[in-house]
């Protein structure tokens, strides 16, 4: 049964907020909850509640904390069949292809958090003074709220909890209001594996009540993954507060004219497929050499038509429901822009009839589109493949970096030297070389390109504690000690 409840200093409170949130199903319509709502006493309440147990957290010994992460990692083991369920039907993800793979991926990085924690080594400096020892330490930077989107809702948050906690902090969790009960039951998990009362929370509520915890005095950092204009509005609130800020993406895939076409084709229509596009690393745009674009057409159309469009819950669906209508109303535009400018719309292009909701979506292909067109300038968040064509490495390299999105980016080429050029002159955090742009490990460090607004720190493996923690120095002067 799903928790719908708030957590507020270690005990499952009704949410004092006015309105409750309805969690619908994308793929059946289903009304699966009402989710409770914090107030802002219930924000100062977990604030409170936080502070004291940072403290408590911190000073556990870094083996205990890491046991901790283990033991939430064995729950969601337990749990993952019922959760993958649970995930599919808020989210609309197919349970097959993706929802069973996001609980296992969220185990693995609480048990890779539990085991970097551990070996969180830290230098002693040589000094210009040999009676002067130079000793540095990882301190939690403090209370966190972290604040997650509704396309990966057990994935993202356990990306920011495990390090989080992990690294002796306190961690507050917003989830997105249209998948809190993801989000619930990754704290459920924090919460019975033993985390001390108030070192994990969870609060629930929407832009209103996430604001609030950015703005408020007690809490320390903030950890935001979402879009890129929400990205805005938390800096300018958080001012001095320290900030891990991973925003949204309009991920180029580049095709040159020695690369394996094939490979290319399966790994677009897979960067537009999964999470049905609603991907930060989607393949956004995919860029393809002249001289090669009308082999690459087919092959995408080929592979495109095998993607399965229907019910998340059937094992044989590859190609789920859109999670909301504010994301298919803006794929109907992207689209619409597309059509009023001349772009060939050669598969798909228009909601699909005959399911239970309007939210599903077939795998859309778009050929001839300009630098002009929202399919190219926006991210659309969608199962859709923009096709636009470059003459040489320099245009491609143009057109790529053209967007103030700089997140992950993807080139096929056979050529080695060429690999290097896309990989210096990308601007892009990640360059993926002959793989999707969907490409995804947990452990690589993560995050947007410095100068594109597509945020800064680090997700991934240890450099997430590395963000979510404070290296402190300690300078001794032996020469005054005793013995
Ligand atoms: P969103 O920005 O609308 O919402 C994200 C979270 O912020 C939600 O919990 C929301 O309630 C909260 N929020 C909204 N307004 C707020 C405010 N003023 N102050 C504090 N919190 C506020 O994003 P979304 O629609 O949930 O997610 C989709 C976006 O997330 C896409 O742009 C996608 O690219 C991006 N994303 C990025 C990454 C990454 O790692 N870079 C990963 C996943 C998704």
């Amino acid at each position: 049964m799903a928790r719908t409840e708030l957590l507020i200093d270690g005990r499952w409170v009704e949410g004092g907020g006015d309105e409750p949130i309805a969690v619908n199903s994308p793929g059946s319509g289903e009304h699966l909850a009402d989710v409770g709502t914090a107030s802002m006493a219930d924000v100062d309440h977990a604030v409170a509640a936080a502070r004291a147990a940072q403290v408590e957290l911190e000073a556990m010994p870094p083996f205990e904390r890491a046991a901790l992460l283990h033991a939430t990692a064995d729950l969601l083991d337990e749990r993952a069949e019922g959760l993958a369920r649970q995930l599919t039907s808020e989210q609309g993800k197919p349970i097959a292809t993706e929802a069973r793979g996001e609980i296992e991926e969220s185990a693995e990085i609480f048990r890779w958090a539990a085991e970097e924690v551990k070996r969180l080594e830290t230098p002693v400096l040589p000094g210009a003074d040999p009676q002067k020892k130079v000793l540095t330490f990882r301190r939690a930077n403090g209370v966190y709220a972290c604040i997650t989107p509704w396309n990966f809702p057990m994935n993202i948050p356990a990306e920011l909890l495990a390090p989080g906690l992990g690294g002796g902090n306190a961690v507050i969790l917003k989830p997105s209001d249209l998948t809190p009960l993801t989000g619930a039951a990754l704290v459920e998990a924090c919460h019975d594996a033993g985390f001390p009362p108030g070192s994990i929370s969870l609060i629930h509520g929407g832009g209103d009540i996430g604001a609030a915890l950015v703005g408020h005095d007690g809490v320390d950092a903030i950890a935001f993954v979402g879009s890129m204009e929400t990205a805005d509005r938390i800096v300018r609130t958080a001012g001095l507060k320290r900030t891990l800020i991973e925003a949204s993406g309009n991920g180029p895939q580049i095709v040159c004219d020695d690369a394996d076409l094939q490979a290319a084709a399966e790994a677009a229509v897979y960067g537009a497929e999964f999470a049905s596009g609603q991907c930060c690393v989607a393949t956004e745009r995919l860029l393809v050499q002249e001289s090669v674009h009308d082999e690459l057409l087919e092959l995408v159309l080929a592979r495109a038509r095998q993607c399965r469009l229907g019910d998340p819950h059937d094992a044989a669906t590859t190609l789920g429901p859109l999670n909301n209508e504010a994301v298919a109303t803006k794929m109907d535009n992207h689209l619409a822009d597309a059509t009023d400018r001349g772009y060939e719309v050669v598969l798909g292009g228009e909601r699909a009839g005959g399911f239970p909701t309007d939210l599903y979506y077939p795998l859309t292909v778009v050929d001839g589109v300009g630098v002009d067109g929202l399919l190219f300038t926006d991210e659309s968040f969608g199962p859709v493949l923009p096709l636009t064509t470059f003459r040489d490495d320099e245009e491609a390299l143009r057109l790529a970096n053209s967007s103030p999105l700089g997140l992950q980016a993807s080139v096929f080429t056979s050529s080695l030297s060429r690999s290097f050029r896309y990989i210096d002159g990308l601007r892009a955090g990640t360059v993926v070389v002959n793989d999707s742009t969907c490409f995804w490990e947990p452990h690589p460090p993560f995050g947007g390109a410095s100068g594109t607004k597509t945020g800064w720190g680090r997700i991934g493996g240890k450099y997430t504690l590395l963000d979510m923690t404070d290296l402190r120095t300690a300078i001794i002067d032996v020469s005054n000690t005793r013995g």
